[in-house]
């Protein structure tokens, strides 16, 4: 057995179960190897019923007293049962589990755990988990590995998938020298693969940890710098100037440009008529109006001639911007012509549009990251943007050059990025920072609530959409049984249409839905015919539906401030006044305190900064952020540390051996050309 070994080798698992692994795009032994945990979990030892405090997980060990209690709301199946220790009583709630009913035998004793929250005089837990004694003391105080899942697949099996791997599969050759390890404080590859797994102690997870974030940036570092273009400033093959087109289209507008865009608007035309290839990176605010640049950048590449291509990083977006494209040109008789290019296209579809982009008959190209740079042949790309999306180096750079001279670049974010981490990350890079909103915008108004408001929100949700506004609501998963106790996409969107009247339509979106669909759902909900849409955080980027006026954020514990803060930015892009309802199942106090900086502020740099003090080390699991630089594992910010040495690292290899010829960089060759492989993961959600 190796790294490519199926999965479907490995003892218990057959067929089905290899189908479910796919899902998480778990095909070999190398990708289970690599699928770290997204959380830890701690088993605490058992409080009393009586310490059980609310809003805190916790297990308590008791036992069933009475008879469970039965019943039925519509579709759904409850059964109530009591536990008590002595000390106190505790109420447990499950739901469509009608087995419970026998299995949970009366005077049995066993340990259940779950939140603990406070419903008048009792203390009730909803859906706890369900442990024998002696099970539940052998995890006890050890950190237990939580994987992302998928329905059918458990973290049971996961874990024992990886253990059995790691048993398995042989060590991994160490591709860092003795000296270097310890210059850098470096666990070794194969400590650092068990540590991440199964570590025993938070040590060894943050050494493990350490490690791999390591030889992530590492690697990317490397692959980006090998390219001498990195730090060499590129000529001009596309000189442009300036025509009347980009004057009148900001003519035409419906509003003035900020200051702020006007200011960047005039860095990205110097850019163009420069004798230098453009290489800018533009940060602003989520709704301070980023698209526009572009669109100005790509109608001045058009009317001189050449083509310009703009990137998004799902589908949804890239037709959003489609569409927009399509509008403007249509109502203001722009020079572009437009087309798409998208993963859902039918395959005459995308040959209709390889031909018009080879011809040179469409000037502008919109689409997903990997279309564009696929098999695409351009006539002469003189422009390249990406919307959203941090990841894009000197390397997809050179595979878009490979089709012509190299163009210019321009990347969009609404993450704010320190410079010096800019500069590491990107070598020759220019800076532009769009730092006002449009005077228009009502500030949002926010709240930071807990699970018992949900009843006024709804009904707040209900008056708004009756005054023709539209409103998100953001769960973080998609179906039943992805983690514990989250809420999902599927079954809250019945619940919430059973809430609300009958003529508002609800519907979702996630991003395991067929590409088509999601087109379709984000259509309708652009045009209205839906009010309220219930999705995952793939609306997250750049989606702009300017009539909603409502952001419900469901477990806002789970998200990282940034992220939230994404999501608040769907809201707030018309004229109405927009709110932000942020609903957090835990109510400790770092929870609250940590969500009302999203309620004092919304400047997303500050948001950013304020977060950045509170994640401790030990926070690193619990809150992805938004994943804009699709590393696996290390976070810039909280990394920059390890980031900085990382690229000191790879500057001294690149003077000292670049093309790692020496015998002893053998391994360290082998391993960044296995890497080189599959370092290119555009998100296509
Ligand atoms: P983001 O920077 O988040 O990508 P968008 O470019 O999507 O923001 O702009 C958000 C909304 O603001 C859009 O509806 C856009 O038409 C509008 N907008 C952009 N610039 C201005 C402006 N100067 N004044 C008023 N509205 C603007
Ligand atoms: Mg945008």
């Amino acid at each position: 057995m190796d790294r490519s070994t199926p999965m479907i080798e490995l003892k218990g698992i057959g067929e089905k179960t290899q189908k479910l692994f796919a899902k998480l795009d778990i095909y070999t032994v190398g990708d289970l190897l690599s699928f770290y945990p997204k959380d830890y979990e701690t088993f605490h030892s058992p409080v009393s019923i009586r310490q059980a405090a609310s809003g805190e997980v916790c297990a308590v060990r008791g036992a069933v007293t009475g008879i469970p209690n039965e019943k039925r709301v519509r579709n759904l199946y409850i059964l109530n049962v009591n536990v008590s220790d002595g000390t106190g009583n505790l109420q447990l709630t499950f739901f469509n589990m009608p087995f419970l009913k026998k299995a949970l035998k009366q005077g049995g004793y066993y340990i259940f755990r779950g939140s603990v929250q406070t419903r008048g005089n009792f203390k009730i837990m909803e859906q706890p988990k369900i442990y024998s004694i002696e099970e539940y003391e052998k995890q006890t105080d050890k950190l237990i590995p939580k994987y992302s899942l998928t329905k059918g697949l458990t973290n049971q099996a996961l874990q024992k998938a990886v253990k059995q791997a790691l048993s398995l599969c042989p060590a991994e050759e160490e591709y860092y020298g003795e000296e270097f390890l310890r210059s850098h404080d470096l666990a070794r590859a194969e400590d650092a693969l068990h540590g991440i797994h199964f570590p025993t102690d938070m040590e060894m997870l943050m050494k493990a940890r350490r490690r791999l974030v390591f030889d992530e940036f590492f690697s990317f570092l490397f692959l980006m710098r090998q390219n001498k273009e990195f730090s060499d400033r590129m000529e001009n093959s596309y000189t442009m100037f300036e025509t009347a087109d980009t004057i009148r289209f900001v003519e035409q507008l419906s509003f003035p440009l900020t200051k702020a865009q006007k200011r960047v608007w005039g860095e990205i035309r110097d850019d163009l008529g420069s004798p230098y290839c453009m290489n800018r990176l533009i940060q602003g605010d989520v709704g301070s109006g980023k698209t526009v640049l572009a669109l100005l950048a790509l109608l001045m590449t058009a009317a001189n001639g050449y083509q310009g291509a703009m990137m998004a990083p799902t589908e949804v977006l890239a037709t959003q911007h489609f569409e927009t494209v399509c509008e403007y040109t249509e109502k203001m008789h722009l020079a572009f012509k437009p087309v798409l290019l998208v993963g859902s296209m039918t395959a005459k579809e995308k040959r209709e549009a390889y031909g018009k982009i080879a011809s040179g008959e469409a000037n502008l190209i919109i689409g997903t990251h990997a279309l564009i740079q696929g098999k695409v042949e351009y006539k002469s790309l003189a422009l390249v943007v990406t919307d959203e999306q941090h990841r894009f180096g000197v390397r997809q750079r050179e595979q878009l050059a490979e089709k012509g001279e190299k163009p210019h670049i321009l990347v969009m974010s609404a993450t704010p990025i320190p410079r010096t981490l800019a500069i590491i990350l990107y070598g020759d890079l220019h800076i532009s920072v769009v730092d006002e909103l449009p005077a228009n915008r009502l500030p949002i108004k926010n709240c930071v609530v807990n699970t018992a408001y949900r009843a006024k929100a709804y009904e707040f949700i209900e008056k708004e959409v009756k005054a023709g506004r539209q409103a998100y609501v953001i769960c973080p998963q998609v179906e039943e049984g992805e983690l514990d106790d989250l809420e999902n996409v599927v079954d809250y969107t019945k619940k919430l249409q059973s809430r609300l009247s009958a003529d508002i339509h609800v519907a979702y979106l996630h991003g395991k839905m067929r590409p088509a669909d999601k087109n379709r759902i984000m259509e309708d909900f652009a045009a209205r015919a839906i009010d309220v849409l219930v999705s995952t955080t793939v609306i997250e980027v750049g989606i702009n539906v300017p009539n909603a006026t409502v952001m419900m954020v469901e477990n806002a514990e789970r998200f990282g401030l940034a992220q939230l803060h994404q999501l608040r930015g769907r809201v707030g892009r018309g004229a109405h006044q927009s709110y932000c309802i942020f609903v957090s199942t835990k109510e400790n106090k770092e929870t609250m305190e940590r969500l009302q900086i999203l309620n004092r502020s919304n400047d997303g740099f500050f948001i950013a900064s304020e977060d950045l003090k509170l994640r401790g080390p030990g926070d690193l699991f619990g809150i992805r952020q938004s994943g804009e630089f699709s590393f696996r594992i290390g976070d810039i910010y909280n990394d920059a540390a390890v980031l900085q040495k990382a690229a000191a690292a790879v500057d001294k290899l690149l003077l000292d051996d670049p093309s790692l010829e020496r015998p002893e960089h053998g391994a360290l060759r082998k391993h960044l050309e296995n890497v080189a492989v599959d370092s290119v993961d555009f998100r296509t959600i």
